[in-house]
């Protein structure tokens, strides 16, 4: 008999809501009663107002929400379990092939907004690294005339992102490559907007990030090498050649990443133009440009 078989039928919500958050609370997961209750919500398909109509004696299927909660026991992300995440407007897919994004993540997309303040202009966009796809998509999503390509090292995640495209009603306008940062483009290709969310935590601080991410999340868009800049010296090298006249380049960086972007920018004769904090007040994104001749 499997693990399945033996949960199979049916409990009532209270019942359930109070071995689910027993569990998570054992296992270390913070907010253990509120995981319990949205992990038992999208296990059985429901949104929270559906959720909240029923009675707590309610008698719901189990096995799906069961096996969730032990996922999760082990810190398996939230949303690699519903496969599913929430970025800018967009409802994306998640999978282990690629980081789950990021609420801080959107700083990089209010940076565009406000450099590029024509929403209706024909923008050519570049995402490094792509992922799931959210940078380019939610740019996309606000320039109804942009056009992209994302770019990802992972075949997996490239299709990742091509599925979100597609899901977010925006294939028409997205081209998913796997391959290695520009490598794959032709020489002379130029794009108005170069954006980026690298790997850039120093190898040896892999060890410390919290169990959801060290033990799940794929450790080639995290490792940024002995400093964590491995990824910015080459994204800096190859950006001046990269941009139009009037690109620019938005990057993610780390906690304590600034001076070092500002010293790879000007050692590529490129202006930093922004550097732009998260909600924390963390130096999140960086905006980059050509020097004026
Ligand atoms: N912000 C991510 C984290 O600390 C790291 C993302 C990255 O390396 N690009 O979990």
């Amino acid at each position: 008999m499997t693990f399945a078989d033996h949960n199979r039928g049916q409990a009532p919500i209270e019942q359930l809501l109070r071995q689910g958050a027993q569990a998570l609370a054992e296992a270390g997961v913070e907010n253990p009663r509120r995981e319990a209750r949205l992990l038992l919500q999208h296990a059985l398909g429901l949104t929270a107002e559906q959720m909240l109509a029923l009675s707590p004696r309610s008698e719901v299927d189990q096995a799906c929400y069961l096996d969730w909660v032990a996922r999760r026991t082990q810190h398996e992300p939230f949303a690699y379990i519903t496969g599913q995440k929430g970025f800018w407007t967009l409802d994306l897919a998640v999978s282990s092939a690629s980081l789950v994004p990021r609420g801080d993540t959107e700083t990089l997309v209010s940076c565009v907004l406000d450099h590029f303040p024509d929403r209706d202009a024909p923008l050519s966009v570049l995402d490094l690294g792509t992922g799931t796809g959210c940078i380019l998509l939610a740019v996309l999503s606000e320039y109804k005339q942009a056009w992209g390509m994302g770019v990802d090292i992972s075949p997996q995640a490239a299709v990742l992102a091509a599925g979100n495209a597609a899901r977010c009603g925006l294939g028409g306008r997205a081209a998913f490559i796997a391959g290695s940062w520009t490598d794959a483009l032709a020489p002379e290709a130029r794009f108005d907007l170069v954006l980026s969310n690298p790997p850039y935590i120093p190898t040896r601080d892999l060890a410390e990030l919290m169990p959801e991410v060290r033990n799940h999340e794929p450790v080639r868009a995290l490792d940024g090498g002995r400093d964590g800049l491995d990824a910015y010296r080459l994204l800096c090298t190859d950006l001046p050649a990269r941009l139009t006249p009037d690109g620019l380049g938005v990057f993610e960086i780390g906690i304590g990443q600034e001076a070092d972007l500002r010293a790879l920018a000007a050692e590529n004769h490129l202006d930093v133009a922004e550097v732009r904090p998260d909600f924390e007040g963390i130096s999140r994104a960086v905006v980059m440009r050509h020097q004026p001749i």
